[in-house]
């Protein structure tokens, strides 16, 4: 799954038990073990896209 921190950022958390630690190696959960999937991390990595475009375009805005 992937939640957003309270500064706004993508996080990616385990399916299953919901934590945020995983072995980078395997992409496995330190908890658990459950692996993490191609697709989610494809949508991590475009969430953490979307997120830096947003914090791009947000500096020129005022308000935010
Ligand atoms: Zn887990």
């Amino acid at each position: 799954m992937i939640f957003q921190n309270p500064k706004g950022a993508p996080e990616l958390a385990c399916n299953e038990c919901g934590c945020r630690w995983f072995d980078r190696m395997t992409n496995c959960c330190y908890e658990c073990g459950a692996q993490v999937s191609e697709r989610d991390l494809e949508e991590f990595a475009e969430a953490l896209r979307l997120f830096s475009e947003r914090r791009i375009a947000g500096t020129s805005s005022p308000g935010e």
